[in-house]
């Protein structure tokens, strides 16, 4: 699995997470149960304001997945031109031909 692919899975976790937060107080409520909790106001601000966190970090977490590039799997390796086998990409000299790979146009471009 791929980083984006990670990190959106993980802004909808944080979403599914922030929604139960912000709505667990209104559920308490509804079904009665407040009478159990002292200070429910005060309970109610302290896990909307967690939820409006794990929001917050959720849609960081979209945006930057968004911006991320899908990785490529083809630039791992490339061909020979020689021999047209299949060669790591970092890779100077083929190892099955021992022809040049990589074009050395540092070492051409000295005249300058
Ligand atoms: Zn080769």
């Amino acid at each position: 699995m791929s980083f984006k692919k990670m990190l959106t899975l993980l802004s909808v976790f944080l979403t599914w997470c922030a929604i139960g937060w912000i709505s667990s107080t209104f559920i308490l409520e509804r079904s009665g149960l407040v009478i159990l909790i002292p200070k429910f106001y005060k309970f109610r601000f302290v896990t909307i304001l967690i939820g409006v966190v794990l929001l917050v970090l959720s849609a960081t977490f979209f945006v930057i997945s968004r911006f991320l590039k899908e990785e490529k799997r083809v630039s791992k390796y490339i061909r020979c031109k020689v021999c047209g086998r299949k060669v790591p990409f970092d890779m100077v000299i083929c190892p099955y031909c021992f022809s040049d790979i990589k074009e050395r146009k540092n070492e051409l471009s000295d005249e300058d």
